[in-house]
């Protein structure tokens, strides 16, 4: 019989929103009438920007015509859309067009990423996180089992809470990877300028890698809330970027990211020699990944336009100001709370320690769904994620609802 890869049998029963949407399948089969409000998963409700479905669709009509169809294209995108990138994103950053992949989604490669790293990397995540840095490394091997506390044997736990004001503090031990996210999922909470600094020089000391996610930059409303980790000197040589177009544009459904690799980051071999990260990732991308479509990176490109980008900040700017009302009637409510002011997410100190017990009397008591902390790691627990991407309406009979039915 085929053996499988037994490090599967590590991870911890079911992904968490697997484990919600159970919960709330079971609470609605015995509640048929309740109208149960979603604030649980970070999944946008805005349809797409009207120059990106524009873009979506000559790109689709392109196929359709013989001398503008398209077969395979690059592996690693478009340069129609990497050069778009370079040029809006990391303006005067010093970061080329083929420093950019072009994928179809985040998760999969800030879950991928991990493969092109020895099996014996010392790995450093925050904690809560989100939780596919720590699965993708568990399903490698990277890992011992789960103990009690829900924490994996080898791996770094960089606790946040309100004591280190949700900024992950140095490891005392080295590490040769280090995933940060920026603004926070869950925590919504940012990292500064100078937090940056203190992890790109200590990167850069102990020659270990950041794994810098910033899927959720374009929701930063605070000027000098660093967007990417490239703003900080030096970060060239110890950091790879993540972003997704799923919540700055509406793609949860579309799917396109990018992975931004510096051609100066190098690891080293088992025999010690020098290896671009840049060079391995790119054998990986195009050994496994085909190309994002053609038309998903015409519309990608279409949120670079002057239309594109006045109609995203729209849709960034509803979701922010949702946010900023579940933040106003919380803190009214008396809960402690942090974030969404430059993430679209809200993180509550729930009344009680256990934040699947806060899940379950919010959907008993104002049928609203949220996040449970502990899903996204044991120093979570205590605490509670509420998204902001809902409609204006449904945020606010949620938080009516919070506001009348919720003992604080
Ligand atoms: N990174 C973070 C921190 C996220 O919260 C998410 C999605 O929720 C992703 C990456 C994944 O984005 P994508 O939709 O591009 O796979």
């Amino acid at each position: 019989m085929a053996r499988i890869n037994d490090n599967y049998l590590k991870l911890q029963a079911g992904y968490l929103f697997p484990e919600i949407g159970r919960r709330v399948r079971e609470f609605a089969e015995n509640n048929p009438k309740a109208d149960i409000i979603k604030l649980g998963i970070g999944d946008v409700v805005l349809p797409l920007a009207e120059s990106v479905v524009e873009a979506f669709k000559r790109g689709v009509e392109d196929m359709a015509k013989e001398d503008s169809f398209k077969g395979y294209g690059p592996e690693q995108g478009y340069d129609f859309l990497r050069n778009a990138v370079v040029e809006n994103d990391f303006a005067g950053l010093g970061i080329d067009a083929d420093e950019v992949f072009i994928s179809d989604g985040s998760k999969c490669d800030s879950g991928n990423i991990q493969e092109i790293f020895s099996i014996d990397s010392k790995v450093a995540i925050s904690d809560p996180a989100y939780p596919v840095y720590v699965d993708t490394n568990v399903m490698a091997g990277r890992t011992g089992a789960a103990n009690d506390s829900g924490t994996y044997e080898g791996i770094v736990y960089m606790p946040l809470n309100d004591t280190n004001n949700f900024s992950p503090e140095l490891p005392k031990e080295s590490v040769d990877l280090i995933y940060l996210c920026s603004p926070n999922n869950p925590t919504g909470m940012t990292m500064s300028r100078s937090e940056l600094k203190t992890w790109v020089d200590y990167a850069k000391q102990n020659n270990s890698i950041i794994l810098f996610d910033s899927a959720y930059e374009r929701f930063i409303t605070e000027k000098d809330v660093p967007k990417s980790i490239y703003e900080i000197e030096g970060a060239k040589d110890c950091a790879i970027e993540f972003r997704s177009f799923s919540k700055t544009a509406g793609f949860t459904g579309v799917r396109c990211a990018y992975t931004v690799v510096p051609k100066q980051l190098m690891g080293q071999s088992s025999s010690g020699e020098k290896i671009s990260i840049h060079s391995l990732w790119n054998r990986r991308h195009c050994t496994k990944f085909n190309g994002a479509s053609y038309p998903v990176q015409k519309a990608a490109a279409a949120i670079y336009s002057e239309k594109g980008k006045a109609q995203v900040d729209e849709r960034v700017s509803y979701y922010m100001e949702n946010a900023k009302v579940i933040r106003e009637a919380l803190s009214e409510k008396g809960f402690s709370v942090f974030g969404g002011v430059n993430a679209p997410y809200v993180w509550l100190k729930t009344p009680e320690p256990d934040s699947w017990g806060f899940f379950d009397s919010l959907l008993n008591s104002c049928h609203v769904v949220g996040t449970p902390g502990a899903g996204f790691g044991p120093s979570g627990e205590g605490y509670f994620r509420l998204s902001a991407f809902g409609t204006k309406e449904n945020i606010s009979t949620a938080i009516e609802r919070i506001r009348n039915g919720l003992p604080s």
